[in-house]
């Protein structure tokens, strides 16, 4: 069943008895609590007020890294915790974690800091087990990166990292748990598109759940022995409804997109910003190329979907302009845009938002335990630590048996035959769902969209099967096709529209409708400010 449900009917269920969980936030967080909620058995419904990954979870830098900052910070914990979950969802999920290497270059004067830098990445290395952080001459970096501007460097620190696509991850997390409920006849859903209103509030815990149905406007009211608020940068909003008060600072981070033959990088850079020396990264995503990020403190309301600012794409550009100068690029070089609001514990400590610690925090009052924080590579344990504080509000549940751990089940053997791109990368998107995507798909749906790694099956599979309501669902987050194609895709459209038609039996009136809508979203959020 997965995310393919009969929406109405589960709706009209949902009541019927309470539940042992209920996680609200279908960001990374919320996905990686409802995975390992069933593990642990319990009944579990996920709800996500807008699109599943609508928050944060599209709009990071897509790193799943372990976090060099933590080990310059003496976090040695925490950069071992994050390491090892970065080479397990490496090893788990081949094809949608994919190793990356980073170039760090320095210049002729800098000796003090490349040995510094050195013993780090080596350390670095060594504690995730790849040891492959290394030197690299002037020449082999400037062969590396064609038309890097390397006069004034001496070489460049070398290690890997990785990097993903985190929409795509939230969606295989999801649909393992969902999985892993069906096969152990559990009851796990998972619900977009449903904003949780309020709590019913007795004795200092939640005793009722109020929800809206974004979709039909219907409300109804759930009860659950646990409440996890995993809401990202959202997260005071709830849990201010049992203990006021500000812990979460929003700070908004922007990213440039550009084709890939205009700034041709095949790893990642980092590179200090000529303006204040922060480290920003160009580095190579779904076939394009990406140039980030900002830090800055998100004044805007958070029901308003975050968008990149005058100031950012000037910032962006300047940073694409001091690597690359050859390139001589300009706006009309740039494809699209995102912008993302990162969940940051404030500590009041730091003005400057780039200072403030990234790991994550979790609270409990009465049954509502509130997770929020940390990165995408540390999700498992967030998870783990959110529910082993739920744990005394939970009933005792048996552990489905034959569990193995596993985030991601691995993918059967079978020969999907021709796609637009390697077998890894859908195995990693799809896992063992990968065989029923290809099955009777022509050989014009499996070909390249317009160069994109993405083609048409996986547009009519996300349809029909990924809990598509609405066209941004489908060219933003199912696919990247919105920020990877010129104009945010207008060319290919009509052959979505088709698509749309077929398995969402969406007529003329509501495809205009959803035209007009993603149109709209596209121009104020994935382009650039008027
Ligand atoms: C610019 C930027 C770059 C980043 N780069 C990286 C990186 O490279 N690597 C990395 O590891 N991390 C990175 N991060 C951090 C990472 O993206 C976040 O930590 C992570 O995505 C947060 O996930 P989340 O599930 O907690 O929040 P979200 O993804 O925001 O999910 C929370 C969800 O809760 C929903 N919600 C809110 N209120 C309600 C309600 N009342 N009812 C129902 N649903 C509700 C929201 O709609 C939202 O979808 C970056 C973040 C940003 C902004």
């Amino acid at each position: 069943m997965g995310l393919r449900i009969q929406r109405q009917k589960l709706w009209d269920s949902l009541g019927a008895q309470p539940w042992d969980l209920v996680v609200i936030g279908g960001g990374i967080t919320g996905a990686g609590v409802l995975r390992e909620a069933v593990r642990a058995g319990y009944r579990t419904l996920l709800l996500e007020q807008r699109d599943f990954a609508w928050g944060t979870s599209s709009r990071s830098s897509k790193m799943v890294h372990g976090g060099l900052r933590y080990l310059a910070a003496g976090d040695i914990k925490l950069t071992r915790h994050s390491l090892r979950e970065r080479e397990r969802l490496l090893e788990e999920a081949p094809g949608l974690i994919e190793r990356m290497g980073y170039f760090v270059p320095m210049g002729k004067d800098q000796r003090f800091k490349r040995m510094q830098y050195m013993l780090g990445i080596r350390a670095y290395a060594a504690m995730a087990g790849t040891h492959d952080a290394s030197y690299v001459k002037q020449p082999d970096l400037l062969a590396a990166m064609p038309g890097l501007a390397g006069a004034d460097l001496h070489g460049a620190c070398y290690y890997t990292d990785t990097v993903t696509d985190d929409a795509r991850l939230v969606l295989r997390v999801l649909q393992e748990a969902l999985a892993a409920a069906d096969a152990a006849g559990g009851a796990a859903h998972a619900l977009n598109y449903v904003q949780v209103r309020d709590f019913d509030i007795d004795g200092g815990a939640v005793a009722g759940i109020s929800l809206r149905d974004e979709s039909t406007g219907q409300f109804t009211t759930v009860e659950a022995h646990a409440v996890i608020n995993a809401t990202g940068a959202w997260a005071d909003g709830l849990r201010g409804k049992l203990a006021p008060g500000k812990r979460i600072r929003p700070l908004r981070g922007s990213h440039l997109v550009f084709e890939r033959a205009r700034l041709p990088v095949d790893e990642a850079l980092i590179w200090p910003h000529p303006e204040d020396d922060r480290p920003c990264f160009i580095y190579p995503w779904e076939g394009a190329t990406v140039v980030g990020t900002t830090d800055l403190d998100h004044g805007a309301d958070l029901n308003f979907e975050a968008q990149i600012s005058r100031r950012e794409i000037d910032y962006l550009m300047a940073l694409a302009g001091a690597c690359y100068p050859q390139a001589q690029l300009s706006e009309g070089d740039i494809l699209s845009s995102w912008a993302g609001v990162r969940p940051v514990i404030g500590s009041e400590k730091s003005r400057d938002p780039s200072k403030e610690r990234r790991d994550h925090a979790v609270w409990s009052d009465g049954n509502l335990v509130t997770v929020s924080g940390g990165k995408l590579t540390t999700f498992r344990l967030m998870a783990q630590d959110a529910l082993a504080a739920a744990a005394p509000h939970l009933p005792k549940r048996a552990a489905p048996a034959g569990d193995d751990g596993r985030i991601f089940a691995a993918p059967a053997p079978s020969d999907p035959g021709p796609l637009p791109g390697p077998r890894a990368r859908f195995e990693g998107r799809y896992g063992a769902m990968l065989p029923a995507l290809v099955e009777g798909a022509t050989p014009a749906e499996r070909a390249s969209l317009h160069g994109t790694p993405y083609c048409l099956a996986e547009c009519r599979w996300a349809a029909r099967n990924e809990a598509v309501m609405h066209l941004d669902d489908l060219m933003l987050r199912r696919t990247r096709l919105g920020n990877l194609l010129p104009q945010g895709g207008d060319e290919i459209l009509p052959q979505i529209a088709q698509i749309c038609a077929a398995e969402l039996g969406w007529d003329g009136d509501k495809w205009a409708a959803e035209r007009a809508r993603y149109e709209a979203i596209w121009r104020d959020c994935y382009w650039m400010p008027n």
